[in-house]
């Protein structure tokens, strides 16, 4: 359930109820997939409720809307400023928020007429759940970024991720790990991705995959906690040697990954590097000091 009788959205300028908005059936995102949009979260901290990093996701999708050429004027004040008032027309606390930008009716494939802004929330529990997630290899590659720009958030490049974690959920597991074209370990489909291995956290570099602002922070945190990390090309064969790993991303949060095509990790969850990244994690969005978090 998204939206309610009463739900309150934020569309070009007005804020309307949930069930009276309409969109034009000849749009070019609806047909063509051409639209960016953002995954974001609020949480009620101790200093009442804020949204994390909300600057950073409006800058990037700000940039997915430059880089695929739709034209997209607003200033990330602006639209913190409007989804702080979405949350706060809706009583929301713990929210996440959806911005999304689509185009204006135009059945060819040339720049888009006019573009929409619409931005929405609602409460919604961590995406991969809380238990350690069952990983498989997907067949599906993510896609070559000589053929979109995979480090925007187009609506469109979401095909993939749903035929990844759809083939993943076919085969019995919780989600799919996907390769970019090379081969090399990339990220979920909705997620990025680190292993631990004697001692120290790698994940791929940015280049194939989306950059996760969340991602960023973990980067952070173990900068901050003296945690060794690296950023490399990694095929799948070495994650059957790895001691531990995690997906992390704006609505999984950090979530701990059981196993890869059934081979367990070797390590229990609760004594690994993801585990001390998973604490710290969840005080910073909570603006709660970490200094506690003990490696
Ligand atoms: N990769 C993909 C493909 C995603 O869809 C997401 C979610 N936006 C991420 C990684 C994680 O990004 P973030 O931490 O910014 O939510």
């Amino acid at each position: 359930m998204y939206y309610t009788d009463h739900t309150v959205l934020y569309l070009d300028g007005k804020f309307v109820k949930a069930k009276d908005a309409t969109t034009d059936l000849f749009n070019q995102t609806m047909h063509y997939g051409y639209g960016t949009f953002e995954g974001i979260r609020a949480y009620q901290t101790i200093n009442g409720v804020k949204i994390f990093k909300s600057h950073e996701h409006y800058e990037r999708l700000k940039r997915s809307c430059a880089l695929v050429g739709i034209p997209f004027n607003y200033t990330a004040e602006e639209l913190t400023q409007i989804s702080y008032q979405v949350l706060e027309k809706n009583n929301l606390k713990d929210a996440y928020i959806r911005p999304l930008v689509y185009c204006h009716p135009n059945m060819t494939l040339s720049a888009p007429t006019g573009v929409s802004l619409m931005i929405t929330a609602w409460e919604w529990g961590k995406y991969l759940g809380d238990q350690l997630v069952k990983v498989c290899i997907s067949s599906y590659q993510r896609p070559n970024p000589k053929s979109v720009k995979v480090e925007a958030k187009v609506t469109g490049h979401y095909v993939n991720s749903i035929l990844a974690t759809t083939e993943a959920k076919q085969r019995g597991f919780d989600e799919a790990l996907m390769l970019d074209m090379n081969g090399f370990v990339a990220e979920g489909p909705g997620a990025n991705f680190f292993f631990e291995k004697d001692g120290v956290l790698y994940t791929p570099p940015v280049g194939n995959i989306l950059p996760g602002i969340t991602r960023q922070t973990v980067l952070e945190i173990c900068k901050e906690m003296d945690m060794p990390v690296e950023e490399k090309h990694f095929r799948p064969e070495e994650l059957f040697e790895a001691d531990s790993a995690f997906f992390c991303g704006t609505a999984a949060e950090v979530i701990g990954i059981e196993s890869i095509e059934g081979q367990v990790f070797s390590k229990p969850w609760k004594n690994s590097m993801g585990a001390v990244v998973q604490e710290a994690y969840k005080c910073i969005v909570l603006d709660k000091s970490y200094s506690y978090v003990i490696v």
